[in-house]
């Protein structure tokens, strides 16, 4: 894995499989007992549809106006941060950002973003396994790995000298 394009490849990792993974995150959501209603159905195929983490008014401007009022966007994307489908992470002093955590099997994926860049990188869950068990039998708490983004360098950024 190269240095350059970390960011690109979460990208392309979306991309790759929108379909499916809007499918998984709507099987999700059956699965918990919730119901898709359209406003909830047109979020996550916004989310589905980009890699980006998005606030909740990217959310209601790409859904264009009239089609779901943004009063309801941010309603659902609470509901949906709730029911773990859709991620929350709040960033110091900016909007909370939404990303879908639901991916279709064999796509799932942690995300690191760069504290310095900005960019989000693919992280393996596997590779927090020991420490998610760790924690559980030290402390009694579940990691909720989905739902989480970890805040670090990407490897460009580690390599520049800082400014
Ligand atoms: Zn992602
Ligand atoms: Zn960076």
């Amino acid at each position: 894995m190269g240095e350059a394009g970390v960011g690109l490849e979460h990208d392309a990792l979306h991309a790759a499989a929108r379909g499916d993974d809007l499918r998984a995150a709507i099987g999700a959501l059956r699965m918990r007992g919730d119901r898709v209603t359209a406003p909830r159905r047109a979020v996550l195929t916004v989310l589905a549809a980009r890699a980006d983490h998005l606030t909740a008014d990217e959310v209601a401007s790409l859904l264009g106006e009239g089609d779901v009022h943004r009063a309801t966007v941010y309603r659902t994307l609470d509901l949906l941060a709730a029911s773990g489908v859709v991620s929350r992470q709040h960033a110091p002093g900016g909007a909370a950002r939404y990303h879908l955590a639901t991916t279709a099997a064999g796509r799932r994926h942690l995300h690191g973003q760069c504290v310095d860049c900005g960019a989000v990188v693919v992280l393996p869950p596997e590779a927090l396994r020991t420490a998610s068990r760790m924690l559980r039998a030290m402390v009694g708490f579940t990691l909720a790995l989905d739902q989480s983004t970890l805040v670090g360098r990407c490897a460009a950024c580690a390599a520049t000298p800082h400014h």
